[in-house]
């Protein structure tokens, strides 16, 4: 990831979005919310779950011991990037490089699945099972980001 791309709008510390029920921190893909980031923010919608950082000043970072995830952002091709990003481009294609590989993966388990029944070696079937259940494993792990529907 080109790390120089912040054009520091601040925004993305502006527009933070929390599920606070299941501690789930969607602003740089999902990760689990923890006690450190929840305590520097403040609410600006709490009905939408929308907050914003304290240490925010003038646009600028004024934490000096900020957290690894705010020195890591945006790190996740699931990152929610205001319009005003200049990381939106980047992470647009990592995004599609993502689904791309999803949607192989897919056309991979139709086919071997298609070619299953025509086969009567017990080990190639075997083969080719394990070859689907391992592409599937794959396709769930982006389920949260909406993988049944690339
Ligand atoms: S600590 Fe700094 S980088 Fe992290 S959310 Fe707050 S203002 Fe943004
Ligand atoms: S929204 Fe993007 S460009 Fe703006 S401060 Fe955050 S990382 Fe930098």
């Amino acid at each position: 990831m080109n790390k120089d791309l912040c054009n520091q709008c601040g925004a993305c510390c502006q527009n933070i979005r929390l599920d606070l029920e299941n501690r789930i921190l969607y602003w740089d893909g999902k990760k689990t919310l923890d006690d450190e980031f929840l305590s520097m923010l403040y609410p600006i919608n709490a009905v939408d779950g929308i907050y914003a950082c304290k240490f925010l000043k003038n646009n600028l970072c004024t934490n000096l011991n900020k957290p690894e995830v705010c020195c890591m952002y945006p790190s996740s091709p699931f990152a929610e990037l205001p319009d005003s990003c200049d990381y939106r481009g980047e992470i647009f294609i990592l995004n599609e490089n993502i689904k791309h590989r999803i949607r192989k993966l897919k056309e991979e388990v139709i086919h071997y699945s298609a070619i299953i029944s025509t086969i009567s070696d017990k080990r190639e079937q075997n083969q080719l099972n394990k070859i689907i259940s391992a592409h599937k494993k794959i396709i769930d792990k982006y389920k949260d980001y909406g993988s049944e529907n690339w």
